[in-house]
């Protein structure tokens, strides 16, 4: 059966068959409880998951204390905000994000909010990026936390995180950065970026769903956070729960791969990237949303005037599989907020295309996609569609 060709790579990714091939093992042979401390098979399932806190701690520049490990980056978000929220709730309630946020901060941020905590929502501007004016004149004496994502799941956009992380340091504010699609694709270091706290996820960079990790700080200065899930104190009190071994070893072996890979892959997906771009750009009325440079490699979207946005995922849905500005989430058609947070109206947020392209796509299927993209808005503009 034909199948669409897959460019939503920042919804997930397929797993890489490096990652399922060292997962195996710890299904059947080393299946022990890492926290089983009295023989062989805990000890083996333990020395795994070391190894992955060093391979993950090494990937951001901290050390392996440092990495606890979480269900993904919703989890490891809403550990992040929840939990310094309630442990610095005596410091101050305010913390600043950005309207661009991923909505597994936003959605954690406006739960706050109906605590009695205050959230300022940075704006963006018409590149997706932060004023670091603005966000300096939005700190106050009560700022317990900003939370800054690295790289943007809609448009691809990269904030600058070192300069962000500069300002909160200089005021002693906690600064926690979702990277759940940075990690693998770009460099990423908390010491010289300053961040305290970093949510990652593996099914981004190629590794199994269902496993992710908080980075926390512990020296210069050590965070506090309140756990969310209690129960036999794993992962140093900050998250109960037995550590899904083999998941564990998928997602270190994906970020081992990723880190190897990284610059000839980036280069790579820079190229398909440019060249779909160069296609889609000869028509009139596209708009590239998000930084030109300041971006993915591997991220594009497109803005198409003159179409109906329904109408133009309909018309490419059995050759490609991608996201549109309306699909945000599952179970809402709403526009994307990334979108119109750009400046767009709904009606051009909606007729919008998120391209992923990603390490299984061939120069091939993105000179079809180009070219299919192009006839499909070509003639919904033709039949005024
Ligand atoms: C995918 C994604 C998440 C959610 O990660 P899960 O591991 O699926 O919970 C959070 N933030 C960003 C930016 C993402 O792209």
């Amino acid at each position: 059966m034909h199948r669409p060709i897959y460019l939503d790579n920042h919804a997930t990714t397929p797993v890489d068959r490096r990652v399922v091939d060292a997962m195996l093992p710890y299904f059947y042979e080393h299946f022990g409880n890492p926290s089983s401390v009295n023989h062989q098979y805990g000890w083996e399932a333990e020395a795994a998951v070391k190894q992955v806190r060093e391979v993950l701690a090494t990937a951001i520049n901290a050390s392996p204390e440092e990495i606890i490990f979480t269900s993904g980056a919703t989890e490891a978000n809403n550990l992040a905000i929840k939990g310094v929220a309630e442990a610095y709730f005596a410091k101050g309630q305010h913390i600043i994000t950005v309207v661009t946020e991923h909505n597994a901060v936003i959605d954690p941020c406006k739960y706050l909010e109906t605590l009695g905590f205050e959230v300022t929502f940075l704006p963006v501007d018409k590149d997706g990026l932060i004023n670091l004016i603005e966000f300096k004149k939005a700190i106050r004496s009560d700022t317990i936390l900003v939370s800054i994502m690295a790289a943007n799941n809609e448009i691809g956009v990269l904030q600058p995180l070192a300069e962000i992380g500069e300002i909160c340091r200089e005021h002693g504010i906690i600064f926690h950065s979702d990277a759940a699609q940075a990690i693998g694709k770009i460099p990423l270091d908390v010491q010289s970026m300053k961040i305290d706290l970093m949510s990652l996820t593996a099914h981004k960079v190629y590794g199994p769903k269902g496993i992710g990790a908080l980075y926390v700080r512990r020296r210069n200065p050590r965070v506090k956070l309140t756990a969310q899930q209690h129960g036999g104190g794993h992962e140093r009190g900050m998250r109960s729960g037995t550590l899904y071994t083999p998941q564990i070893v998928g997602f270190g072996k994906a970020v081992e791969i990723a880190l190897a890979e990284q610059v000839v892959e980036n280069q790579r997906l820079r190229q398909l990237q440019q060249s779909l771009w160069g296609v889609i750009s000869q028509l009139e009325g596209i708009h590239l949303n998000g930084h030109p440079i300041q971006r993915l490699s591997g991220n594009l979207n497109i803005s198409v005037e003159g179409v109906n946005g329904a109408a133009l995922l309909l018309g490419l849905q059995s050759i490609v599989a991608l996201s549109s500005g309306s699909a945000c989430s599952s179970t809402s058609s709403k526009s994307s907020h990334v979108l119109l947070a750009l400046g767009h109206s709904e009606s051009l947020a909606d007729a919008s295309l998120r391209i992923g392209i990603g390490r299984f796509n061939t120069e091939l299927e993105i000179d079809q996609v180009g070219q299919q993209i192009v006839e499909t808005i070509e003639s919904l503009r033709k039949y005024c569609i």
